[in-house]
Formats: structure tokens, sequence, C-alpha cells
């Protein structure tokens, strides 16, 4: 049997009650980490940390807001009792405002920039002391295909995406000599409360599922499961030559301009 990847480490994941973090902490947590897991949803992250502990791994809950500094700097805090460290920091909390631009309110648009970028600047500014302290310190961040294209009436999150893109690189030139390894990962299309809610507040919840359906060259939508093994790669000596990229994990989706699925 293969030694666990992370045995022996803790892992900090937010927004790890539900969809793509909730599977990067399931997959971590089976590869040996101690899994600290941050939600606003308390239900949910209390379900997901007692489901990680019925499979025999290590996991606490706790209920923060990613946006609010004390909020943060009261989980680490709160991490650093229970394990004594970070070694692996996860930023994937994020809400997508499906609005034009016109239509969103002053209050909404800092919403999506607080939950989707500052926070990294929050997490990263109060665990950056311990990860400087761990020899295998790594940060990824979760940016979308949204880094690198637009797409209709999200423009707060499309831009948030980007800047999220672009602060990794930030940080990672930043970090580098500190030994600690900075990445984003760039989903595509994954099948995730986020993303039902995403369609249902289309024109056309039925066409829009089935028009996205059809643009993906792998033929189905990604699960968090997918994105998860992209998070172990890069928190991993598997990915150590590898700072500051924007890792594509789309099934597809961005390699075309334009795709016929009916030509193959
Ligand atoms: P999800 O199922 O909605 O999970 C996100 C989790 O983050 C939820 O449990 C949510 O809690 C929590 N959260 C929201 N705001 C928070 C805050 N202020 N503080 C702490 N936790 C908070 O979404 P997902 O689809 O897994 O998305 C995860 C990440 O992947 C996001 O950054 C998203 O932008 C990115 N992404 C997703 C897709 C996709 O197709 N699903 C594609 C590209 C990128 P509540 O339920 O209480 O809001």
């Amino acid at each position: 049997m293969s030694a666990k990847r992370l045995q022996g480490r803790t892992a900090l994941i937010t927004g790890a009650g539900s969809g793509i973090g909730q599977g990067i902490a399931e997959l971590f947590a089976a590869e040996g980490a101690r899994v600290a897991l941050l939600d606003l949803d308390e239900a949910k992250g209390l379900l997901t940390a007692a489901r990680i502990r019925d499979a025999g791994g290590e996991a606490l809950f706790i209920r923060a807001d990613v946006s609010v500094e004390a909020e943060v700097r009261g989980a680490v805090d709160a991490i650093v009792g229970a394990y004594g460290g970070i070694d692996h920091l996860v930023n994937n909390a994020g809400i997508v405002l499906v609005k034009p631009l016109e239509e969103c309110t002053e209050a909404e648009w800092d919403q999506v920039m607080a939950v989707n970028l500052k926070s990294i600047f929050l997490t990263v500014k109060h665990t950056i002391r311990l990860l400087k302290q761990s020899a295998n310190a790594t940060i990824v961040n979760i940016g979308s295909v949204s880094s690198f294209v637009g797409q209709g009436h999200t423009p707060s999150y499309v831009a948030s995406k980007g800047a999220v893109m672009m602060l990794t690189k930030a940080l990672a030139l930043d970090y580098a000599r500190a030994g600690i390894r900075v990445n984003c990962i760039c989903p595509g299309i994954t099948d995730t409360p986020l993303f039902r809610f995403h369609v249902s507040k289309t024109a056309n919840p039925k066409a829009t599922l089935e028009s996205r359906a059809a643009r993906v060259p792998l033929g189905r939508f990604l699960t968090p499961r997918d994105i998860a093994k992209a998070a172990l790669y890069l928190s991993t000596d598997d990915s150590s030559g590898i700072t500051g990229i924007a890792h594509l994990v789309d099934a597809g989706y961005l390699a075309a301009a334009e795709w016929d699925n009916r030509q193959i």
C-alpha cells in the first residue's frame, strides 16, 4: 500500500461544507491530512467533518465568514490551538451574483469581491507566519475558467476571478524564497450547489443546462473530486517545481473558440 501523501500535515480549506471545498477536504483527509474546514454554513460544515471522521480521518469544523478579518483571525487561532500549525491553505470559498452590472447594488458588488478576493488577502495575512514554519507549505487558490474568459451577466464574479489568478502570481513571487508555493486552479463547469444556483437564475434553466453540457468536450460536467485531485497535486511534492501557475481543470472547455460536438 502506498504511503498517504499528506500524512502529518494540516490543511485549512475554506468553503469546505459544500461542493468543491468538500471534495478537497475529503480527499486531503483520506491522504492523511488533519483538515480544518471553514464555512459559513454550520450544518453542512459539521456534517462534512463528521463524514470525514466516520471514514477514519481527522477534521475540525470552524464556522467563519472568510470576508471578515476578525473571524479569519479567530479561525486561525482555533486551528493553531487544535493542530499546532498549518501546512496547506486552500482558498476555495466563493459566491456568484447573476445580474448585469447596472442592476448590481454597491453592496452586492462589494460582497462578491470580499468573499472571492479579499478572503485570500485575509487568510494569507493570518496564516503566513505558520506557513513559513512548514517545510511543505503550499497555497492553492480556486479561480475559474472566468479567470481567463468572460461569461454573461456575472461581471463582479468574472472580475474577482481574474484578480484571483493575478493575486496568485503576485503571492508566488513574494513567498517563493520562503519555500511557499502558490498556485491557482481554474475549474470549468463543476456540478455543485453553486453551479445549480447559477443555472437556476437564467431565463430557461433546462435549456441552459443542456447547452452548457453540449459545450464540454469531455462530454460531462466536472465533479468536486476532479478538482480535488488537482488541489492534491499542487499541495504535494509531485508539483515541487511549480509555483505561480493557473492550472485549468475544465474538461477541455477553453480549448475551443468554436467546437461542434456533432463532428465526432
Ligand atoms: P458551493 O457548493 O456553493 O460551495 C461554496 C461554499 O463556500 C458553501 O458552503 C458556502 O456557504 C461557502 N461560503 C460562501 N461564502 C462564504 C463566506 N463568506 N465565508 C465562508 N464560507 C463561505 O460552490 P462550489 O461550486 O463548490 O465553488 C467553490 C469554488 O469554486 C468557488 O470559489 C467558485 O467560484 C469556484 N468555481 C466553481 C465552479 C463550478 O462550476 N461549480 C467553476 C469555477 C470555479 P453557503 O452555502 O452558506 O453560501
